[in-house]
């Protein structure tokens, strides 16, 4: 890959896709800094959720997001999440339960709340030598990015993946919930009006359902270069 300052890496598509695994994997090959979006998601969620403002009071959502820093830190495992502190308090474990996935979709539907996240996340970007994650960085946050590649599988196989991790954490999981609960976030995700869920007409597709992390990973790498 040329080796120039403005070089964004964009990697969206559904959740359980394992885009977490292999942006992490992609950042670390290149030295570029991995961007989560969706855990920014979670943070306005989370805020929202516990101090009880209700989703659909514009307003109220609207003066939150002037009052919250949102900060990602660095995973501290080499395959752990990124952590997140929001007005100074860690709550990168409260964010990724699955209560909180399903409100943050509902919340990323409010346009005040993407404006506020899509600034950031450009800031953020502006250095370059960024891989995105989420679900539209390629087509509104990075429309320029450098590469841009859409994950997909099927939604039996993304939940079957999920409820793997779950287990190896030593939680008790129940699959068909599992399998319910993507399948309507994805459904909310892709069908919302602003930014939905979508490939951006420039990325690579790469279906990952047969494939493992490793192989989604040779296959970036060697298209990337
Ligand atoms: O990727 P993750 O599962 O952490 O994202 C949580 C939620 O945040 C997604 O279901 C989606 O609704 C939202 N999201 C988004 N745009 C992004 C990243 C995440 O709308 N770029």
């Amino acid at each position: 890959m040329a080796d120039t300052a403005a070089q964004i890496i964009t990697i969206d598509g559904p959740a359980g896709v394992g885009k977490s695994t292999i942006s992490r994997k992609v950042a670390a090959r290149y030295g570029f800094t991995y961007l989560d979006t969706g855990a920014m998601y979670r943070a306005v969620a989370w805020y929202l959720v516990k101090h009880g403002i209700r989703l659909d009071d514009i307003p109220a959502v609207e003066s939150v997001l002037d009052r919250i820093t949102i900060t990602l830190l660095p995973a501290e495992q080499e395959d752990g999440d990124v952590g997140v502190v929001l007005n100074g308090e860690d709550i990168s474990a409260q964010i990724r339960t699955p209560a909180i996935s399903m409100v943050a979709s509902t919340v990323s539907a409010l346009p005040a709340v993407r404006e506020k996240l899509t600034a950031m996340q450009r800031q953020i970007g502006a250095q370059g030598r960024v891989v995105a994650e989420g679900r539209d960085t390629g087509t509104v946050v990075f429309p320029q990015a450098s590469h841009k590649f859409y994950l997909d599988a099927t939604p039996e196989a993304r939940a079957g993946r999920r409820a793997q991790q779950l287990r190896e954490r030593g939680e008790t999981v129940d699959e068909a919930q599992l399998l319910e609960m993507t399948i309507a976030r994805d459904r909310q995700d892709s069908e919302r009006e602003v930014a939905p869920l979508k490939k951006a007409e420039d990325a690579v597709l790469i279906d990952t359902t047969r494939l493992d992390a490793d192989q989604v990973f040779e296959a970036i790498t060697k298209l990337i270069g």
